[in-house]
């Protein structure tokens, strides 16, 4: 076992020891529970801030001097025709116009021989866009293609035309603000304003479907003692470490279940838990290694 306890790096030697335990630990799997935090889309290709954000973002960091897509979800606009013009583009930029990138499919063209499910703090449904079924997933925290009343108490509905015809005013975000206020979504129930399906505040309704989702998510751990089940934890850093990073580490120690938890820094596993494995550092290079259909050049075989 390779553990690591602090914010150092991995040295190249453990690391490489480290994937190698992962692969063996991933092969050996039948039944996985996947949880998935913003490091796993920002190791896929969907990098909230650098360069990304800057070639699809200017009008808005020059208005606003946004730093990065992240913090820009904070922004606090004083217009709903301002607020719209940002998260329709940031929906299309990230969710609603993007395809599966290929470190999804690659892990689940791994994970759909095997007994799976998948809890996930990520809005962008990358795992749905790769084909992880829709009942096997639960997505604690909204996704990027629903909007909801601002009071949280008249559902959630689909955004994806308003914001097709919002990105159409806008050029693509190449304006900040929308021109035909109708534009502006508002609720059909009691005509205030919306906001994204996403938990940044208390108001986040958790719909019949999420409910379903989170029953079907502690139906597949209520299994994990009888069926052998491995953690596999990427890209869970401490934004939100109660969904995912947390509850990991507990049924790894309750039921003895191999832990594996890749993140590009705090990839530390509590000492306690016996059978785990840490691999830092960028996971765009060590999950497909890991999943064991690619080698790296001039990597040994300890096969
Ligand atoms: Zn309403």
């Amino acid at each position: 076992m390779f553990k690591f306890a602090d914010t150092r790096r991995m040295t190249p030697e453990k690391r490489a020891a480290a994937i190698d335990e992962a692969r063996r630990l991933m092969q050996d799997a039948d039944r996985v529970l996947i949880g998935a935090g913003a490091g796993l889309s920002t190791a896929a290709g969907i990098d909230y801030g650098g360069e990304r954000f800057r070639d699809n973002f200017p009008a808005f960091i020059k208005r606003y001097g946004m730093t990065d897509m992240y913090s820009a979800g904070f922004y606090p606009f004083t217009t709903e025709e301002d607020r719209w013009a940002y998260w329709a583009h940031h929906a299309t930029v990230n969710c609603l116009g993007a395809d599966a990138t290929s470190l999804y499919r690659e892990l689940y063209e791994w994970a759909r021989t095997r007994d799976y499910f998948v809890i996930t703090t990520n809005a962008d449904m990358q795992f749905e866009k790769a084909g992880f079924a829709k009942d096997r997933i639960f997505a604690t925290q909204g996704d990027y293609a629903h909007i909801q009343c601002v009071t949280g108490e008249h559902g959630i509905r689909s955004d994806a035309e308003e914001f097709a015809a919002i990105e159409r005013d806008t050029g693509s975000g190449a304006r900040t603000r929308i021109t035909d206020a109708g534009l502006v979504p508002t609720c059909d129930v009691c005509g205030r304003p919306m906001s994204m399906h996403l938990r940044i505040d208390g108001s986040f309704v958790q719909t019949e479907d999420w409910y379903t989702a989170e029953e079907r998510y502690r139906d597949f751990i209520s299994h994990i003692p009888e069926k052998p089940t491995l953690l596999l934890e990427l890209g869970v850093g401490w934004n939100t470490p109660v969904w995912i990073r947390m509850p990991f580490e507990r049924i790894a120690k309750v039921t003895d279940s191999p832990l594996i938890r890749m993140n590009y820094d705090s990839a530390g596993i509590d000492g306690s838990i016996k059978n785990s494995v840490s691999v830092d550092g960028d996971m765009a290079e060590a999950l497909p290694l890991a999943i064991g259909e690619k080698q790296t050049e001039g990597e040994a075989s300890h096969d």
